[in-house]
């Protein structure tokens, strides 16, 4: 810990930089930043730096507003977006009551809680996402929403296209920051791109989710054009999801794998699978948390709707990916309904609750999904016992406010505060005339 202290302190000297950005992160995803003068950093890794946490969605009740940012020496980064003049550097913190407590409410906090109870299991978490996103002209739309940067689809090579200059830019920029990126390529919808990012423990990739985020907005800015990681922007394509790719291990030891097994998948990885199946109803307002998430499970296009599993089956809600024997360093299963929108401290914590909730309980794992569970009927999905995702946000609070697992997971107070915040956002929904409405209806009757 010193030495990675005293690594900052140096770095900060030999480099010349200027300020220092604490990050973290409120309940909703959205990132949080304070710059501090580089002679400031030596006690704000002592004594924290002071701040109003009520002024932070979610992080606070009133009554005790006074938080401490504490910076994690281990993820200091210099921003490349700001140039070799007067650098920028950034680390993430860890929030604190005044009198040393983690703040109950962070979402950094609460997956590092969860990767705790993962360790007394003996586990350690990594998670790989596949990150999607719409490049579009301008934040701004008209009547016909908003107008993508391209009309090019999936793996479309787009000569002198924003997309190409886009990527290489935001990768660059990643690889600078100590993130790694294994693939890059446009996707389905016009304008619409994704990014992979190389497998890490999972409180390193959610950190990473959020530099990556900033990175890609920052990189959308300086061409020109704006980025969004709404989950369904444009009615009639794709929508951006955050396919995750999981995987346990125990030492060094993969512990989905087990060599000759069904797909090589071990009585620990199908307990997981199990798990997340059981809670994904519950799970899926912190998952897919905005009124627009649902628009993205429900508007076709390889977002899922049905609990269900496969191997290497796309329309099913977790994916068994193809892995060969020998290669079980790699065995992972991937989960689907998460999208690009959600707040990844809360969502990985409550994906990997259900999978160890399942592995803990021994939940034995229902028959596999072989058919496109898109194409069947209602009564042949029904005859095989396929449950169907929350249809709306309004499904999804109900579904949560009966959950233990999230209740006992996320802690008290940001659970009610989620649900709060979440049922306010569909009211305002609620009380929307929309033109869908009117160009139907109006005229009818
Ligand atoms: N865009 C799809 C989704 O919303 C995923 C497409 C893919 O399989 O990569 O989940
Ligand atoms: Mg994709
Ligand atoms: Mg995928």
């Amino acid at each position: 810990m010193d030495k990675q202290r005293d690594f900052v302190l140096r770095t900060i000297e030999e480099r010349g930089v200027k300020f220092v950005r604490l990050w973290f992160t409120d309940v909703l995803g959205t990132l949080k930043s304070v710059a501090i003068a580089p002679a400031e950093v030596e006690g704000a890794f002592g004594e924290g730096i002071g701040f109003d946490g009520s002024a932070i969605e979610g992080l606070t009740r009133s009554y005790e507003s006074d938080l401490l940012a504490f910076p994690d020496p281990s993820t200091f980064q210099i921003l490349p977006w700001r140039g070799e003049v007067d650098p920028t550097a950034r680390m993430f913190c860890d929030i604190t009551t005044p009198d040393g407590q983690p703040a109950s409410a962070e979402p950094r906090n609460v997956l590092k809680r969860t990767l705790a109870k993962a360790a007394d299991a003996g586990f350690t978490f990594y998670t790989h996402p596949e990150i999607e996103f719409y490049l579009l002209k301008s934040s701004r739309f008209g009547a016909e929403g908003p107008e993508p940067v391209d009309r090019a689809g999936y793996f479309d090579n787009v000569p002198g296209g924003t997309a190409h200059d886009f990527r290489r830019r935001a990768v660059r920029m990643l690889e600078d920051l100590g993130i790694s990126v294994e693939y890059s390529h446009h996707e389905v919808g016009p304008g619409q791109n994704e990014i992979d990012l190389r497998y890490a423990d999972a409180l390193t990739m959610a950190d990473n989710i959020m530099t990556f985020r900033t990175v890609v907005k920052e990189v959308a800015i300086e061409q020109g054009v704006h980025a969004t990681f709404m989950p369904k922007p444009l009615a009639g394509e794709p929508g951006s999801g955050m396919h995750t790719h999981m995987s346990l291990f125990e030492g060094d030891v993969n512990a989905f794998y087990e060599e000759g097994a069904q797909y090589q998948l071990s009585r620990t990885g199908r307990q997981f699978i199990a798990g997340l199946l059981k809670h994904a109803n519950e799970i899926a307002l912190v998952t897919n948390q905005f009124v627009n998430s649902y628009k993205r499970l429900w508007g076709g296009d390889e977002a899922p709707s049905y609990i269900t599993w496969g191997h290497n089956n796309r329309s099913a809600l977790i994916r068994v990916p193809l892995y060969k024997p020998g290669k079980g360093g790699s065995a992972r299963v991937e989960y689907r309904a998460i999208d690009s929108a959600a707040n990844p401290y809360l969502a990985y914590s409550l994906m990997l609750a259900a999978g160890l909730k399942g592995i803990e309980e021994e939940y034995e794992l229902g028959p596999e999904a072989e058919d496109n569970v898109w194409a069947l009927s209602s009564a042949e999905r029904r005859a095989l016992g396929y449950q169907s995702l929350p249809s709306s946000m309004y499904d999804a609070i109900k579904l949560m406010e009966d959950s233990e697992l999230v209740a006992e997971t996320l802690g008290e107070q940001i659970f009610s505060y989620v649900l709060a915040n979440k049922r306010r956002e569909y009211d305002a929904y609620r009380s929307q005339v929309t033109q869908y409405e009117l160009k139907s209806t109006l005229d009818v009757i």
